[in-house]
């Protein structure tokens, strides 16, 4: 096990809001390194430079948490791009990739499992040994290769979530088990997304929420309901993008000629910075512990956050200083006014 870090994930809690930061796949496929439709890791062995690139840069922008690039990582979908081979290799590096940039600051090591696609309510026994198995095998190579705890995300049934969680449990590490919201209240097998987050901090989560989806306007409303019906520790991790009431999640979104927006043309939707401050000041006062950002994310929404939050980061060695901008700024010389009047005339 990792016992690198000064601090670990419930003493961080325990002390005030922990801010995380996640959308790796997304921002790695806008970068060439991922392919999307199946959207698996390969880049973890194909370009690791890349993955380290992106831990560093939300490092310096305020995460707390290195999350193992893992999502997809699991024997169902490598098989869907060829890769089961490499399963383990993948699993193990990307664990290293995280280790080696949280040691460049103080930042902790998340293993990362997610919904499999392999779960079936109708035929939970069957499927959820497949599932355990999964997660058993990824989270030997992540605890053997060290992580601080693991985080658990977009599960879409409480079923899935609930082995997750046992699995977690069984290498003893924390457990942040979060759930996707693509329907409009309730997971895939019934539950409703707030008594499906009761049922996980009853069987020993140390932390339940979303991630994913949803934008902060329509992941926030219900983020308040499961602060106020559990005690333990709460997550958001919304996407950055306006969903609304007519449209509650990103796959939901329509480009004006009515196609479906998600998942690569969704940037007419994108909040901006100070938009994302914003929900992560509302989201640390209704009381959430863990404030992230999932798919779309990217450093500069990092770093605005984690500012709004009160923190000095080391990227904020770079914020803006748009009064020493020569147009927008409030020093401009008199000379320069007139430089600039007749550049706009
Ligand atoms: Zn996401």
């Amino acid at each position: 096990m990792r016992k690198t870090s000064s601090r670990g994930i419930l003493d961080r809690l325990r002390a005030g809001v922990v801010q995380g930061a996640e959308g790796y796949v997304f921002e790695l496929e806008r970068r060439g390194y991922i392919k999307a439709g199946p959207y698996v890791p390969e880049v973890v062995l194909d370009f690791p430079d890349a993955v380290k690139e992106l831990h560093r840069e939300f490092l310096r922008a305020g995460s707390e948490v290195m999350v193992a690039l893992t999502y997809y990582a699991h024997r169902e979908k490598l098989r869907d791009v060829g890769r089961e081979n490499d399963l383990e290799r993948m699993n193990r590096q990307a664990v290293r990739l995280a280790n080696e940039v949280a040691r460049e600051g103080d930042a902790l090591v998340a293993g990362n499992i997610c919904n499999t696609w392999a779960y079936h309510p109708d035929n939970a026994r069957e499927s959820s040994r497949v599932v355990r198995a999964m997660y058993e095998e990824q989270l030997s190579w992540a605890v053997e290769e060290g992580i601080d705890f693991v985080i658990s995300e977009t599960n879409d049934y409480l079923g899935e979530a609930l082995i997750a969680l046992e699995v977690i449990q069984q290498f003893g590490l924390p457990a942040m088990v979060t759930l996707a919201s693509v329907q409009p209240n309730t997971t895939r097998d019934g539950y409703d997304y707030v008594e499906a987050c009761k049922r996980r901090a009853d069987a020993g989560a140390d932390i339940v929420g979303l991630n994913c989806d949803r934008g902060s306007e329509t992941m926030l409303p219900i983020i308040a309901k499961i602060r106020s019906a559990v005690n333990c520790y709460v997550a958001a991790q919304p996407v950055p993008y306006k969903t609304d009431a007519q449209h509650p999640t990103f796959e939901s979104l329509r480009t004006g000629d009515g196609q479906q927006a998600f998942p690569l043309a969704l940037e007419p939707f994108l909040y901006n910075r100070f938009e994302m401050a914003e929900f992560a000041r509302r989201a640390g006062a209704i009381g959430v512990n863990y404030i992230g950002i999932c798919c779309g994310g990217a450093p500069h929404y990092v770093r605005a956050m984690a500012e709004a939050l009160g923190k000095t980061v080391p990227a904020s060695a770079y914020s803006p200083a748009m009064e020493l901008h020569p147009m927008l700024g409030t020093h401009v010389e008199d000379k320069d006014q007139t430089f600039l009047a007749d550049w706009k005339s």
